[in-house]
C-alpha cells in the first residue's frame, strides 16, 4: 500500500515537472522574442466572424478577465472599459490583421526620370509585442529604388502602419514590411530598419529602460554596401530615437 502512495506521488510530481517545465519554455520564449514564420500565424476561420461580432465577444471575455483580477466593474471609471478595449482591440490595435484594410497602393509613373534611392525615415509606429500583449514603439525608415514606378509617399508610412497594426515580432515586422513594399514597388531594391522600445523589455523581466532594438530587412541594390551606407548616412538612425 505504501508503495502504491510512493509510486503515485512520484507520477504526480513527475506531472508537476513536466508542467512547470513547459511554463519554463514559455517564458523562455517569450522573452527571447522567437518568431516562427514570416506570415502571422492565423487561423482559416480567422474571418468567419464580423468585427461586430469579434467586439461584442472580447468585450464579455476581457469583462472576465478584469472580475478575476477582483476589479469592481460597477465603478464608473471601470464600466465601459472591457468595451473600449474590444473596440480598440478590433479598430486600431490589431485591424491589420484582416486583408481587407490593406492599404491600396496607387503608383505612379517616374515622369522625372529620379534614378536614386528615396528615403522616408522617421515614421513612428506603434505595435503590440505578440508574447506579452503590451506595446513596443519606435521609427521606421524605408528605401526603394524605382524601377520606373513611383509610390506615393504616404503609401509608405500606411504601409507600415498596416503591419504594425498586429500582434507582432519586430523581426517579422521589418520582413513584411520589406517584402510588401517589394511586391507593390515591384522593385527588390528597397531598404527597411527599424528601431523599437519594447515595453515588455522596459517595465517588466530584465527592465531594461535604455536599450532599443534594430532590425533591417535588405533587398536587390541594397545589399551593395555603397547602397547600404548610402541609405545609413540618409537615415543616420542612431539619432533617430
Ligand atoms: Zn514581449
Amino acid at each position: 500500500m505504501k508503495q502504491k502512495e510512493t509510486l503515485v506521488n512520484i507520477q504526480l510530481n513527475d506531472l508537476k515537472n513536466k508542467i512547470e517545465l513547459s511554463d519554463v519554455v514559455i517564458d523562455e520564449m517569450g522573452n527571447e522574442h522567437i518568431s516562427t514564420s514570416i506570415d502571422t500565424p492565423m487561423r482559416n476561420d480567422a474571418f468567419v466572424l464580423t468585427d461586430a461580432e469579434k467586439i461584442v465577444a472580447i468585450e464579455k471575455h476581457f469583462e472576465s478577465i478584469m472580475n478575476i483580477l477582483g476589479l469592481d466593474l460597477t465603478d464608473d471609471s471601470l464600466r465601459g472599459t472591457p468595451k473600449r478595449v474590444a473596440k480598440m482591440y478590433v479598430q486600431e490595435f490589431f485591424s491589420g490583421l484582416n486583408p481587407a484594410n490593406k492599404p491600396k497602393a496607387t503608383m505612379f509613373e517616374n515622369k522625372y526620370g529620379y534614378k536614386e534611392m528615396l528615403v522616408e525615415k522617421n515614421i513612428s509606429f506603434y505595435t503590440t509585442c505578440e508574447h506579452h500583449f503590451v506595446p513596443f514603439a519606435g521609427k521606421a525608415h524605408v528605401a526603394y529604388i524605382n524601377n520606373g514606378q513611383v509610390i506615393g509617399l504616404s503609401k509608405l508610412n500606411r504601409i507600415v502602419q498596416y503591419f504594425a497594426k498586429r500582434p507582432q515580432v519586430q523581426e517579422r515586422l521589418t520582413i513584411q514590411i520589406g517584402k510588401e513594399l517589394q511586391s507593390v514597388l515591384n522593385s527588390d531594391d528597397v531598404a527597411v530598419i527599424l528601431e523599437a522600445k519594447h515595453l515588455c523589455v522596459a517595465s517588466r523581466g530584465i527592465k531594461d529602460d535604455t536599450s532599443t532594438t534594430v532590425t533591417a530587412f535588405y533587398g536587390g541594390a541594397f545589399n551593395n554596401e555603397e547602397k547600404k551606407t548610402e541609405f545609413f548616412k540618409y537615415v543616420d538612425f542612431t539619432l533617430s530615437m
